[in-house]
């Protein structure tokens, strides 16, 4: 039996695995092997690795885990269910072809599953997603700098997103595809940082071969861009979770500590199913180690009063 089962193989729970695997934990890795950001060609932002297709990032993760006897990955095995058991938690692993399913059982699991997107519903939007339309600003506006670019999105945060993409360029329309995302009092303020802001119904994206290069209206009209950034609206996937309702925040994020402890003993999260801040890979990566101080920590000191998480080194 693993001391700790992690959930999810992107960047949080691959950190998460190496550190616990240099704790001397027994852990068993477990992931679906479907990134969200498989979408885009070249990740950014991530210390020595900027730039760096974000498949090869997992690759050399997973070689490093390889070292490590005390470490079983279990890659495409979606997790089904987890479950509290008497001593800790049930946790059932889709097989990949029939007869394979497994049933774990562990005192600790870690959440490190990530999350699902809706982007706005345009019907060619996937072709340009992760090409020249993008979510993370921080991760992608470097390389548009300076173009006319479009951000698009039906939610309430949209107005502070385009106030923040302001920095990369002075060519910016919002478009808010007919939904009263951008209101009146906010429309002014983004005026006069020489933001447009369209309202009319989007029919489309037009380009070729990723690369964006206008938003067709419903009206007829099409407005030339050059770049782009979507608001997709994110959701944690957690029907697995049987019988275990961990708090979350109004918007379905998971609540935890500090030190990655979710509301139900011996359930860690980390990464950007945990409430929220900026959804990058060295973040996620960091929040991976972190959490996973804390479990080696709490696997040690279970019958004392643990460690602060300031005075683990
Ligand atoms: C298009 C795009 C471009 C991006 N570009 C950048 C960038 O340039 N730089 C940057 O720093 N960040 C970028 N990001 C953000 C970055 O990818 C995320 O912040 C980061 O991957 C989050 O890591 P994570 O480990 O929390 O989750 P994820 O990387 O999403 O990993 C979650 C893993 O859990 C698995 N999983 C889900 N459910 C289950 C289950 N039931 N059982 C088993 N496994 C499961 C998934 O298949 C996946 O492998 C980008 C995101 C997108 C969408």
């Amino acid at each position: 039996m693993p001391e700790v089962v992690v959930i999810g193989g992107g960047p949080a729970g691959l950190s998460a695995t190496l550190n616990l695997a240099r704790a001397l934990v027994d852990v068993v890795l477990v992931d679906a092997s479907r990134p969200r950001n498989s979408a885009t060609l070249r990740s950014h932002g991530f210390l020595t690795r900027d730039g760096i297709r974000p498949t090869e990032l997992r690759t050399l993760a997973k070689a490093e885990l390889a070292a490590y006897e005390n470490v079983e990955h279990l890659e495409r095995r979606p997790v089904t269910s987890v479950r509290p058991s008497a001593d800790g938690f049930d946790i059932e692993v889709a097989g990949r072809a029939p007869g394979e399913q497994r049933i774990l059982s562990a005192k600790t699991v870690l959440l490190t599953t990530g999350l699902t997107e809706t982007l706005p519903a345009l019907p060619s939007i996937r072709s340009y997603y992760g090409m020249s339309v993008f979510s993370c600003v921080a991760c992608d506006a470097w390389d548009l700098r300076g173009r006319p670019l479009a951000l698009i999105g039906e939610t309430a945060d949209l107005a502070r997103r385009a106030v923040h993409l302001a920095r990369w360029t002075s060519d910016l329309t919002v478009f808010t595809n007919g939904t009263p995302a951008v209101d009146e009092a906010e429309e002014p303020a983004l005026a006069a940082l020489g933001i447009r802001v369209e309202r009319t119904r989007i029919s489309d994206l037009d380009g070729e071969r990723g690369t964006v290069r206008a938003v067709l209206l419903e009206d007829g009209r099409s407005v030339p861009i050059d770049g782009g950034f979507i608001r997709p609206e994110w959701h944690v996937a957690s029907d697995f979770l049987d019988g275990l309702s961990p708090q979350r925040s109004d918007d379905g994020f998971l609540v935890t500590d500090d030190g990655g402890r979710t509301s139900v003993p011996g359930l860690y999260a980390a990464g950007d199913i945990v409430v929220p801040g900026p959804q990058q890979m060295i973040i996620a990566a960091g929040a991976g180690a972190r959490t996973a101080a804390t479990i080696v920590d709490d696997l040690q000191t279970a019958h004392v009063t643990p460690l602060r998480l300031t005075e683990l080194t």
